[in-house]
């Protein structure tokens, strides 16, 4: 047994990380700018069978996210008018952000407590990709599915 315990724990100290999850799937990021109204933001994000939008600001920095559950909430709220209004009025300012070189599992446990699908990547100052709840728990599966194939090699080896 301690041999598995040192081999699983070499897979943790090799956790995929953010920069391993783009490789795969590119670094385009759909983005708006503030002045977009609701409307258009929420056709969008249909269009692109997404579920957030980076809001980037004229000097290319990220201004803010706006997910398909901040357009319910604000329907929910105001009604329907809303959708006229600038995406600015409605969007988050506070972002959580990562870097290329954040684990899988840093990312699994910061969507979890702060209970949000969608995690912009920055490298520099600049937006270098977004990692979505989807990835993650594409990821994680691949990664559950290749421990438990080494354990069931090195239990039919033993
Ligand atoms: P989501 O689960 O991504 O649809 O988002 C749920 C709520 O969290 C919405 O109010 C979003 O604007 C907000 N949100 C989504 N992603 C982030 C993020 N990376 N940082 C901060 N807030 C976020």
């Amino acid at each position: 047994m301690p041999a598995v315990v040192y081999r699983l724990r070499g897979w943790e100290a090799n956790s995929m990380n953010v920069a391993a999850i783009l490789k795969g799937k590119g670094r385009a990021v759909v983005t708006t700018r503030p002045d977009t109204s609701l409307q258009a933001v929420a056709e969008k994000l249909a269009a692109k069978k997404i579920g957030a939008i980076v809001i980037a600001a004229g000097d290319g920095r990220i201004a803010g996210i706006i997910s398909e559950r901040d357009i319910i909430r604000a329907i929910a709220a105001g009604g329907p008018n809303c959708l006229s209004r600038p995406v600015s009025e409605f969007m988050t300012r506070q972002i959580v952000t990562c870097r290329e070189s954040d684990t899988l599992d840093q990312l699994m446990a910061t969507m979890t407590a702060l209970r949000f699908r969608h995690v912009p990547v920055v490298e520099d100052g600049a937006l270098a990709g977004i990692i979505s709840i989807g990835d993650v728990v594409k990821h994680h599966i691949a990664e559950v599915e290749m421990e438990a194939s080494a354990l069931r090699t090195y239990l039919c080896a033993g």
